[in-house]
């Protein structure tokens, strides 16, 4: 575990205050897994105490010599799926008038850079509030697919390429995530290039291919995938065998991730920071990448 005086802060979306407060939490969460009493740790009025013995995810230093925030800030114009409404917020206090600022929002689960829970396409499938904390921190492997993305934005994932990346890096590590890294997000400020929606209504940008979530799923141990596109499936899917596949397995995964291109390809540590809201299907969600 790192000390947060050795912490450096290289790339944007975090000052060092931030940082900082941020590590501290990283330290409390690590003192609260090894049972050790902290302030956050003891249970509140809303907060009942749980009697279940908190969870031991495997040991594992984190590098964190740089934090990346992979995260797009949402806006009305952010792109999002045909037919939804753009989030909106709705002032209810100035700091002039009230003495403090806050707005109400609108907002889709799926909105901007979002977690998919195993809900949202298995019937019963956990909900946000009920995936396991451990799972959102998580060794982090990178997959570059732009080269075949270039002349095709229907590509996809291979087993091959999972393959191909194993003999450059070592076998993906346990309990990892697995990133596609498409070049997508520098789209997201044009919906309808990020959308890539032909003559037709249909959707063209990279995913996963079911053969390689099949295998992820199967012959690998991964709590995640992340996309810098709209889904895991590629967008002419009418089907969405990959949400089906991943999501029917218990397991989570985040769309519209940013800045994929600027994380090693192996050797990161990523940090999902989901909403909590009780029985969503995903939520808008903050996503960090560590490493040194
Ligand atoms: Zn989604």
């Amino acid at each position: 575990m790192c000390a947060p005086s050795v912490l450096h802060v290289a790339l944007a979306g975090m000052n060092r205050r931030e940082a900082l407060h941020f590590a501290v939490g990283v330290m409390a969460g690590a003192l609260a897994s090894t049972g050790e009493k902290t302030a956050a740790a003891r249970p509140t009025e809303e907060t009942p105490p749980d009697p279940r013995p908190i969870p031991r995810p495997p040991q594992r230093a984190i590098a964190a010599d740089t934090i990346l925030d992979l995260t797009h800030t949402l806006t009305p114009t952010f792109p999002i799926w045909p037919g939804n409404k753009p989030i909106a917020l709705t002032n209810t206090s100035t700091f002039a008038q009230h003495g403090f600022y806050a707005n109400r929002w609108d907002v889709g689960e799926h909105h901007g850079t979002h977690l998919d829970a195993p809900a949202h396409c298995s019937a019963d499938g956990a909900t946000v509030e009920a995936i396991e904390p451990a799972s959102f921190i998580a060794p982090l492997a990178v997959i570059d697919l732009r080269e075949r993305v270039k002349n095709n934005p229907d590509a996809a994932v291979t087993v091959d390429d999972l393959t191909t990346w194993e003999k450059r890096h070592g076998r993906l590590p346990k309990g990892c995530a697995v990133a596609l890294y498409s070049g997508w997000d520098q789209h997201a400020g044009d919906a309808k290039a990020f959308l890539g929606t032909d003559a037709t209504g249909t959707l063209h940008f990279p995913g996963f291919s079911q053969d390689a979530a099949a295998f992820l799923r199967d012959e690998r141990d991964v709590v995640g995938l992340l996309v810098d596109t709209l889904s895991i499936d590629i967008g002419a899917t009418q089907e969405f065998p990959v949400h089906k596949l991943w999501l029917g397995a218990g397991k989570w995964c985040v769309e519209c991730v940013a800045h994929l291109g600027r994380v090693p390809p192996s050797g990161a540590t990523v940090f999902v920071g989901t909403p909590k809201v009780k029985s969503a299907s995903g939520g808008p969600t903050r996503v960090l990448a560590l490493w040194s």
